[in-house]
């Protein structure tokens, strides 16, 4: 392989951190090649992370690479063990299945590890096939730049290699590889998995990991491995009240898809809400609405519980562990509040104020009100007069129910100091204007079936800056379509 061209990833400057952790931390193995591999898609800020630019992956040995079928030099590619709760329920032994650690690139923002999913079989693989196909690689590329122009912790996608190898689902697809990049994917199932095979070594090896690369604060409390966990719990409550505040549904909230960095980790069957429904299931395959929208707090509180089991271990403290669990909720209602009260344009926080939220949940609810267009229509609300023909009220059937909580809300803005149009930019700057919406991407993908890769970028570039106002983009806000009622999205992948 030496003779061939270099990759655009050879000249990057290499330190693979995780894959000197001990053998037993998982295998070491190159991808599966991708036959007859092409570029679908190249994320140009994901490549200026890395100090690269999108022209430089479309050459023919750097897209080997981001399909597997070359490995940079410098990378060790390796598959990670973990364990994790699927659904409530202890699974055992989990793992890299079809993800192929590359290695950690030296960047402007610290290491950054990369990751190639969808690359081959894996020992962890079980009954899959190490494959990921187009619709689900294209979903999860669109939501990692999505998530990350909102400004939520996330992985973050730099391409799409395809190929017209068939990958079979509930029907035959192709396959497809998306390199995704993250200071870490280590989970809360990666430390379950030492605990639950009694490996106290191995399981202080990696929490001695995860302290001094991602959380050194901890390392001079008094009980490290509890600050740890202190932080941890902080970080998942805060990016819970994120995921809430822009109506984001994972899907998929397993233990072994939760971030110890507190990212959103593992785009599956996610979704954004489009009519507000708290309890909006996303996944086709959750039948009992465990992950619903509104169940996602608690569910990574509990979460959160399974970390700590894990970590009990080390923490050798019940009194403190429960104690590092305990902020979760004050740190999500906090979070919470405060993102509520600026969706809706208000600098203070009164005690009154929580009947006017309340009242516009069950507003919203009521109506199915479209949660994305709501908040950012309500910018624009004239506060002097309830005039009809106003953009938010027209999203309500019935408008009085609508103008009754209006009045509310317009006494209430009354006792704000800001002027209006303080206040309605405040509130665009948090209230997004495009979110990656089922119908949006499935638009992206039934094109790029047809080898058109146009819209998977046309969309990533609107959905980077959702807060601005993009008028040659207007179609992407507009509300789902009556097919997008019909699409259904489910495990699999
Ligand atoms: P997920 O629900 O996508 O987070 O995956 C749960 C587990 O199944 C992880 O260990 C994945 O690596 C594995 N997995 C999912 N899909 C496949 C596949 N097609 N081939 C191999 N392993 C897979
Ligand atoms: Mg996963």
């Amino acid at each position: 392989m030496l003779d061939e061209a270099p990759t655009a990833f050879d000249a990057l400057t290499w330190r693979n951190r995780f894959a000197a952790l001990p053998a037993a931390f998982g295998t070491r193995l190159a991808p599966t090649p991708l036959s007859a591999p092409y570029l679908v898609a190249a994320s140009a800020p994901s490549a200026a992370l890395l100090g690269l630019d999108t022209a430089q992956l479309a050459g023919a040995a750097s897209i080997a690479a981001l399909a597997g079928s070359r490995v940079p030099r410098g990378a060790q590619p390796m598959a990670a063990v973990y364990s994790g709760h699927q659904f409530g329920i202890w699974a055992g032994q989990l793992g890299d299945g079809r993800a192929h650690l590359l290695g950690g690139v030296e960047t402007a923002e610290g290491l950054i590890e990369l990751q190639l999913k969808g690359a081959g079989k894996t020992p962890y693989s079980r009954m899959g096939d190490g494959r990921a196909v187009l619709r689900s690689s294209i979903r999860e590329y669109l939501c990692s730049e999505a998530m990350h122009g909102l400004g939520i912790p996330t992985t973050r996608a730099l391409s799409i290699a395809g190929s017209d190898q068939p990958v079979i689902r509930e029907s035959v697809e192709t396959a497809a590889v998306v390199l995704r990049m993250a200071p870490s994917f280590v989970r809360f199932g990666s430390f379950e998995h030492w605990t639950a095979n009694n490996r106290f070594d191995e399981l202080k090896i990696l929490a001695d990991y995860v302290i001094d690369a991602f959380y050194p604060a901890a390392r001079d409390a008094k009980n490290p491995y509890q600050a740890l966990l202190a932080a941890v719990t902080e970080r998942t409550a805060r990016l819970m009240a994120q995921w809430q505040a822009v109506g984001f549904c994972h899907g998929v909230m397993n233990t072994d898809n939760m971030s110890i960095l507190g990212l959103t980790l593992d785009y599956g069957p996610f979704g954004f809400l489009d009519g507000f429904d708290a309890n909006h299931i996303c996944n086709h395959t959750d039948q009992q609405g465990r992950y619903s929208y509104a169940r996602q707090p608690a569910v990574g509180r509990w979460n959160c519980y399974c970390l700590a089991e894990a970590l009990m271990p080390l923490i050798d403290d019940v009194e403190g562990a429960e104690g590092a669990l305990e902020p979760f909720k004050s740190v999500f209602s906090e979070a919470m509040d405060a993102t509520v009260h600026a969706k809706l344009g208000l600098v203070d926080r009164l005690p009154a104020d929580q009947a006017l939220i309340d009242g516009m949940y069950a507003l919203l609810q009521e109506a199915r009100a479209d949660f994305t267009l709501f908040f950012r229509r309500l910018a624009d609300l004239d506060v002097e007069s309830a005039r009809p023909g106003q953009a938010v009220r027209d999203l309500f059937l019935e408008r009085e129910r609508f103008d009754a909580w209006a009045v509310d809300y317009r006494s209430r803005l009354a006792r704000e100091a800001e002027s209006a149009e303080a206040r309605r930019v405040a509130m665009r700057a948090v209230n997004p204007r495009y979110v990656l919406r089922n119908h949006l991407a499935e638009e992206a993908i039934v094109r790029a079936r047809q080898q058109d890769y146009a819209e998977i970028e046309r969309l990533a570039q609107v959905l980077r800056t959702p807060y601005v106002d993009q008028p040659e983009f207007d179609h992407y806000a507009d509300l789902p379509p009556t097919w997008a009622s019909e699409l259904e999205v489910s495990c699999s992948s």
